[in-house]
């Protein structure tokens, strides 16, 4: 299946929750979960009980829109995740935070981790040191991530950082506002992540 280019709130309204796919607007009265608009379709009003598998499904598909992958690349972190030591669900909610795309969305970069996925592919950033143009690319612990040193970068990020910074950034990833540079400090504790889903019901879903 193709990379879904319809409705961003579309997708929000499907899922009955906030997936903040669309910057400040995501933090505004306007928004379509805010003035409570009914599911799409002709019966988005019903409201009736789900089973497991329902539910499982539901919450991996809430976590994969938000995250913006398609099932292929989520399934593919799900997998590595899973041969990993530790948790995997929370070694998974890990792995999609400590992406480049959202640690610059983390960073203000880009308004929405989808434009922080453009910014990046248009070569904007530095991981390291050295230009990184690979979205998926998953930092480790002690990565630090730069706008580059031209002007037109510089000032795409400058128009956001300051409504991400008055939202918080987060407590794992330090921030130098002056250079536009962040670093990743330790990996982020589920506390620290908030994820807005169950993560074990994801894990129960592919575990089948
Ligand atoms: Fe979702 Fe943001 Fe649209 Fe609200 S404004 S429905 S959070 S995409």
């Amino acid at each position: 299946m193709g990379r879904y280019t319809g409705p961003s709130c579309k997708l929000c309204r499907r899922e009955g929750m906030k997936l903040f796919l669309k910057g400040d607007r995501c933090y505004m009265a306007k928004c379509a979960i805010e003035t409570n608009r009914p599911k799409p379709g002709m019966h988005g009003h019903r409201r009736g009980k789900m089973s497991d598998y329902a539910e499982q499904l539901r919450e991996k598909q809430r976590l994969r829109r938000m995250y913006g992958l398609q099932e292929g690349q989520f399934r593919s972190f799900f997998e590595i995740a899973s041969q990993k030591k530790g948790m995997t669900g929370l070694t998974l909610l890990q792995m999609l935070e400590m992406r480049l795309d959202n640690v610059a969305y983390r960073l203000g970069f880009a308004p929405s981790r989808k434009a922080a996925r453009q910014f990046v592919k248009h070569g904007h950033l530095e991981v390291n040191g050295r230009k990184s143009a690979v979205p998926s690319q998953v930092l480790k612990v002690g990565d630090s991530v730069q706008v580059r040193e031209n002007e037109q970068s510089r000032n795409y990020a400058r128009t956001y950082v300051d409504a991400a910074e008055s939202r918080g950034i987060v407590p794992w990833i330090s921030f130098d506002k002056e250079q536009l540079k962040g670093e990743v400090q330790h990996a982020p504790s589920r506390e620290e992540i908030q994820p807005l889903v169950d993560e074990q019901l994801i894990v129960e879903l592919y575990s089948k």
